[in-house]
């Protein structure tokens, strides 16, 4: 099959059953026509159809090396630089098309597996071919393009406790049995974000480590979204009808879910990891998954910013507050952050090195980096809209008194320096959709938190980074005769 568009990646959204629970509704019909749905499916399909766009096509696919079809370029296995820089224009195309505001497209985890695949050896044998099962499961996704939501973390029940002392040891989700068909899973997981995906990966945390007495929820593994026991309860949709109302919420709102196992039976060629808490909690380094995912991740951070330094300029320009020393300080300083997240992508690129694995891997360093200042980065972005756009963001009526008596009114009082006033609510309502509306602020908290809990990245960020040279150099002034 290998890379699909747009409308094939709507008919199997529509027809893959699965479990999806929103408020009181079990949704049964079409997920793509559901109000919580629509918006992020037609801007998914958009991102497929890219794939097969003539002038796009040869960026965004590469020759399969199994079935010789044109499949995603996000599953190159790259093993040159040239390779790498193809990974990455791609990754920027599709991150462009949402102004980096869509954090799940299929790249981020595709990369994922990609890496643990060819770190096969990694996930070994011991009876179960564990290693055949990552390789295969990599082959299968990439030749049927499917997309996959990812869910590392157990349910927020007792932080203080590990999941096994917990007052229900099977909150976490765990393993129950084994048996001939596989391994039978029971308790929830949190989040998921893009429950309409076509399979669900479960895999350890990048950032919490396991002991002995974790053993039964030290699990990897894949399951298709239709698993029977597999449940997705969906929060409160942030999307909305009206593209000129809330132009992000209407398009990119990925929706997320608690994911609940009730005792599900995770077939044996879908388990990776099983009751190993030493490979659990080195998995994500070992196999350089982490370093492909924070890859993609830093491409499409530099693509949001880039895309906020845009809006937040023509604010500015809209109403003539770009002439003002502060406001040019405050719009540099995005553009500051803009170029520090490219510059991490380049030396990360610049410095790639194939490793033991056989892949041209980016260099972690400025990655891991990257992957430690964006939580701290980012919510500097909406405080900057908020200081420049002030009550302007206030003046953002609903698209309906466009065509009302009081178009008038709004016309004359509405317009700014640059823009009529049509234009300029557009542009308004665009940036609280970034800086405050609820659709914004799911946004803030995706960036402080998606890629693990910030202070505790920042304690292994420390113990990680290789500080000795520097206390050398310390050393030896201290200690220098004159
Ligand atoms: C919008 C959004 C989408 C997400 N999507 C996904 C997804 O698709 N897949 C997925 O797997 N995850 C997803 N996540 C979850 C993300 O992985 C977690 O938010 C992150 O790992 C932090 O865990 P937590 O939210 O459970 O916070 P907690 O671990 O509950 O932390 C709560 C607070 O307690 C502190 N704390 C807790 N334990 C400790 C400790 N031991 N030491 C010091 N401080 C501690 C933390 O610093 C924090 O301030 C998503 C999160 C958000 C917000």
């Amino acid at each position: 099959m290998g890379a699909i568009g747009g409308r094939q990646f709507l008919e199997r959204l529509d027809s893959t059953p699965r479990e999806l629970w929103y408020g009181a509704e079990r949704i049964t019909g079409s997920v793509s026509s559901h109000p919580a749905f629509k918006g992020i499916a037609r801007s998914m399909a958009a991102l497929y159809d890219m794939q097969l766009k003539p002038g796009l096509r040869d960026l965004m696919t590469y020759t399969s090396p199994t079935s010789g079809e044109p499949v995603g370029t996000s599953f190159l296995q790259p093993r040159s630089k040239e390779d790498l820089a193809k990974r990455t224009a791609m990754m920027k195309t599709w991150a462009d098309f949402s102004g980096g505001i869509l954090g799940r497209t299929a790249d981020y985890l595709n990369s994922s597996v990609m890496a643990m695949a060819a770190a096969k050896e990694f996930f070994g044998r011991d009876g179960r071919d564990y290693a055949a099962n990552i390789e295969r499961y990599y082959e299968y996704i990439r030749e049927k393009d499917l997309l996959l939501t990812h869910t590392l973390i157990n349910p927020q029940t007792n932080r203080g406790a590990g999941p096994s002392k917990q007052s229900d040891p099977f909150i976490a989700a765990r393993v129950v049995e084994k048996n001939s068909d596989g391994v039978m899973i029971r308790g929830a997981r949190m989040l998921a974000t893009l429950p309409m995906a076509d399979e669900i990966l479960v895999f350890p945390s990048t950032v919490i480590r396991s002991g002995q007495d974790d053993m039964p929820y030290s699990i990897a593994f894949a399951l298709p979204v239709s698993a029977k026991g597999l449940k997705f309860i969906c929060r409160e949709t942030f999307a909305a009808d009206s593209t000129y109302d809330h132009p992000l919420g209407s398009r990119f709102d990925e929706q997320d879910a608690v994911v609940v196992f009730d005792d599900v039976v995770v077939p044996w060629d879908r388990v990776f990891i099983l009751e190993d808490p030493e490979k659990a909690n080195r998995v994500n380094e070992a196999t350089d998954a982490i370093v492909f995912m924070a890859h993609q991740a830093t491409v499409r951070e530099a693509a949001k910013v880039e895309f906020v330094a845009g809006v937040v300029t023509l604010v500015a320009e809209t109403i003539g507050a770009d002439q003002f020393p502060q406001v040019q300080e405050k719009i540099s300083e995005i553009l500051l952050t803009a170029e520090t997240m490219k510059a991490f992508v380049s030396a990360s690129e610049a410095q790639a090195k194939v490793t033991r694995w056989g892949l041209m891997t980016p260099d972690y360093v400025p990655i891991n980096s990257a992957r430690n200042l964006w939580p701290k980065l980012a919510p500097a972005l909406s405080v900057v809209l908020k200081q420049i756009g002030a009550s302007g963001l206030m003046a953002i009526p609903p698209e309906e008194i466009l065509g009302s008596k009081a178009r008038p009114e709004v016309d004359r009082y509405y317009q700014a320096k640059t823009a009529d006033a049509e234009e300029r609510i557009r542009l308004f309502k665009l940036a609280w959709d970034i800086a405050g509306s609820s659709f914004a602020g799911r946004q803030d908290l995706y960036e402080r938190f998606f890629f693990g809990d910030p202070v505790r990245m920042a304690s292994a960020y420390y113990a990680w980074y290789n500080k000795e040279p520097y206390k050398e150099r310390v050393k030896e002034l201290l200690h220098r005769k004159e």
